[in-house]
């Protein structure tokens, strides 16, 4: 079965099909770490892991890099205000965007370049962009990228220069900009000593730093060469920061810069974009504060398919967690099945029909319907003890294996310390508690002797599987 993803740029669904026929070669824009990541940026990161294992689950293999935003306006900004070195400043947010990663269960991926790490690859790029002609330096000495030396400009986000009016003063300095104040963007920002403070880097350009959207397109080719298979971030990001990136690379290299755009909708909050600027966001901390977990809140980013807008509500994560829930009980219900049965249907139906939906352009609303379905179905004939042991097994390894794709299922929930062992951990504490100390042993080492470790907690004993 082939998978297809709609593609911005093309406006069609297109099969994904690596360049070198194994590895998909993908950049998906990452945070910029001037403060917590909140929700909707999950939303898109959340949607970009679903993808890379779907992609893993269609037989591909991935290599991908996420940059990590640590020169820009704002990073800028926040450690000049509170006088420190910018990787002093931009350091705790790093740090808790990968502990968000990890309780959302997002995979780690190839590369995560930071943008202080890159700076003379892209004073490369820029090197080349002057010499070719498609860019210029400004009176006050900053570099900045012709775009009308770029025909195709404006082809990702469907703008024709020749109907725009362009920004009178004919450049842009900031970082992000609207579609109304199309101009040259920057390239190299030149050194400005109250703006900048003390941070700035050497070029033959003069001191400065680089511009947001010659970030990507640096890191992006330097790691995953000139031309890549696939490219993600929110439709925020599609202008101007695509288009940009899009202009810089393949003036630079002279190769198409890649195959397919995928650009993710956003997480809406009373129907306005959450964002910082308006101040109605959610990080991941704020949620497990009120009690939900890195699962609840996965479920709900990546349950709307990643095309449409997603209202956040209370409600709705309310609903993720009785939909996890719900998925648990059916878990515990298969494993729970003793009995012997003929085999049914069940399987070969559902799977064909999970991938199926998968393979059209990532459908997880038809995906998680196969799953509900499946579970209404089974119920209703393991009322009947229709379903036996054998089938039951299986069910579950199919889930395991849909796991591998939606990284949700309670599946290893309940079932890491089994019952008995439960019991003779309960027997040592009534030994200790009786001080028949012997007794009180020999339980500990036959856990231990079978695999896991007794660890005291304020709450009591309790086991854990040795690593
Ligand atoms: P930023 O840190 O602002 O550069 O954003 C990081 C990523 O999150 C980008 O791909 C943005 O497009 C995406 N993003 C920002 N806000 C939202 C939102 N409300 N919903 C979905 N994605 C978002
Ligand atoms: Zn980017």
């Amino acid at each position: 079965m082939k998978l297809y993803l709609f593609d911005t740029e093309s406006r069609e669904k297109r099969e994904v099909s690596p360049q070198d026929g194994h590895t998909i070669k993908m950049y998906t824009c990452g945070p910029t770490i001037y403060d917590f990541a909140h929700i909707g940026n999950f939303r898109t990161y959340v949607f970009e892991d679903l993808l890379r294992r779907t992609i893993q689950f269609f037989g591909f293999k991935v290599q991908q890099a996420m940059n990590i935003t640590d020169i820009d306006d704002k990073t800028i900004r926040g450690a000049i205000a509170k006088n420190i070195a910018l990787h002093e400043y931009t350091e705790p947010y790093r740090i808790a965007f990968f502990e968000d990663l990890k309780a959302l269960a997002i995979q780690p991926v190839e590369f995560y370049p930071a943008a202080t790490e890159y700076i003379p690859a892209m004073i490369q790029m820029i090197e080349q962009l002057i010499e070719k002609g498609y860019a210029y330096r400004s009176e006050g000495g900053s570099i900045y990228f012709s775009i009308r030396k770029f025909p195709s400009y404006g082809r990702l986000s469907h703008l024709h220069l020749d109907e725009l009016k362009l920004n009178a003063s004919g450049a842009n300095e900031a970082d992000e900009y609207q579609k109304d104040n199309v101009a040259d963007f920057v390239l190299w920002k030149a050194y400005d000593a109250t703006r900048d403070g003390k941070i700035y880097w050497e070029s033959p350009f003069g001191l400065g730093r680089p511009g947001w959207h010659i970030e990507c397109s640096a890191m992006a080719t330097q790691l995953l060469g000139h031309t890549i298979d696939i490219h993600c971030g929110g439709v925020d990001n599609m202008f101007p920061h695509h288009e940009n990136e899009i202009a810089q690379s393949e003036c630079s290299s002279g190769c198409r810069f890649v195959h397919q755009w995928v650009h993710v909708e956003h997480l809406l909050v009373d129907h306005k974009k959450m964002s910082k600027s308006l101040g109605n966001f959610y990080t991941l901390r704020d949620l497990f504060k009120k009690g939900y977990s890195g699962a609840e809140v996965r479920y709900l980013l990546l349950s709307t398919h990643y095309r449409t807008q997603l209202n956040f509500t209370f409600a709705g994560l309310d609903a993720a967690r009785s939909s996890l829930q719900r998925i648990e009980d059916f878990i515990l219900r298969l494993r729970g099945i003793q009995t012997s049965a003929l085999e049914t249907h069940l399987i070969p139906k559902a799977e064909t029909e999970f991938k199926t939906a998968l393979a059209d352009d990532l459908n997880i609303s038809a995906a998680l319907a196969v799953l509900f379905d499946l579970i209404r179905e089974a119920n209703g004939l393991i009322d009947q003890s229709k379903i036996g042991e054998i089938e039951a097994q299986k069910i579950l390894q199919m889930l395991e294996s849909w796991n591998t794709v939606l990284a949700v299922l309670p599946l290893h929930k309940n079932e890491e310390i089994p019952l008995h062992f439960i019991q003779l951990l309960e027997k040592r504490e009534e030994a200790r508690r009786a001080k028949n100390w012997r007794l009180s042993d020999e339980l500990r080492d036959e856990i231990l002797s079978k695999g896991f470790l007794i660890e005291d907690t304020p709450g009591g004993a309790r086991l854990k599987r040795k690593p």
